[in-house]
């Protein structure tokens, strides 16, 4: 796994999500992006305890200490994005309205939705929660969205400057997610789900997806930036203790037809 934050203009793309499912589930490591914000630092997505040691280590690597992070947009409350959130005791929280309330009506067993955490109320207890509806600036350039569908309060992040990002949380997840156009794993209203992939692909040049590589979209090719590099590794015997099972690597070099996908509107 790379430490080293895949930068676009002034995000930092910390921890890249990773788009792997396993026979056990969902492999739920989200994207975890990084931007500077008024006189700190705004971390989009905090991801699961298994994050805690790279997320650490990649801000000290950039001399951050969690102290310094002063705002903290959480796209949704599913475990695998919100779990961290108690690392960042100086923050303000902003999500919007919708998700708190879903969140509390899957907490009173009026929805099934088994990737809030039930412990939300004390992980939440006596942070500073901004809650929006519908749309909220941040500061200069810098809005954050309701993209429904996901969860019925997910929401994105955009960037306006040379170029517009977008900072999709759940509403896109992966990469075939975007070039479909259907959304997978919804926990809200399909349709939803499906306006609100258009939304962002109307609204972002370059998009960090929520388990994904980010890209940019250019006509009807995606061409990824960064690179990434990650393996799992097992203790399957009678292979060697912590032998790697596979690794993925990914370079980007121009006009390399592996390196971008076909858009299918
Ligand atoms: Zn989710």
């Amino acid at each position: 796994m790379i430490t080293k934050p895949i930068a676009i203009e002034d995000v930092r793309v910390l921890l890249p999500g990773i788009p792997a499912r396993t026979t056990r589930g969902f492999l739920g490591y989200c994207t975890i992006s990084l931007l500077p914000f008024k006189k700190g630092w705004l971390l989009f997505d905090t991801g699961h305890y298994g994050d805690r040691y790279l997320l650490l280590e990649a801000l000290e690597n950039l001399k951050i200490t969690p102290q310094d992070v002063t705002c903290v947009v959480l796209s949704h409350l599913h475990y695998d994005h919100c779990l961290n959130l108690t690392l960042f005791p100086r923050a303000t929280f902003v999500l919007a309205s919708r998700e708190l309330q879903y969140a509390r009506e899957v907490m009173a067993k009026q929805r099934i939705d088994y990737s809030i955490p039930d412990m939300l109320d004390s992980l939440l207890q006596n942070r500073e929660i901004q809650a929006f509806d519908s749309e909220l600036k941040l500061g200069s350039g810098i809005k954050v969205f309701e993209t429904p569908g996901h969860t019925p309060g997910s929401v994105a992040l955009q960037i306006k400057k040379t170029r517009d990002i977008v900072l999709c949380g759940d509403a896109i997840k992966n990469a075939w997610e975007f070039v479909l156009g259907e959304p997978d794993m919804v926990y809200g209203s399909p349709l939803a789900a499906r306006k609100s992939i258009q939304r962002i692909r109307n609204m972002g040049e370059i998009l960090v997806p929520g388990h994904d590589r980010p890209f940019r979209q250019k006509e009807r090719e995606i061409e990824f930036i960064g690179g990434t590099s990650w393996s799992i590794s097992a203790d399957l015997y009678p292979r060697e203790k912590g032998s790697e099972i596979f690794r993925l690597g990914y370079e980007r070099r121009s006009g390399d037809p592996a390196e971008s996908a076909e858009k299918d509107y």
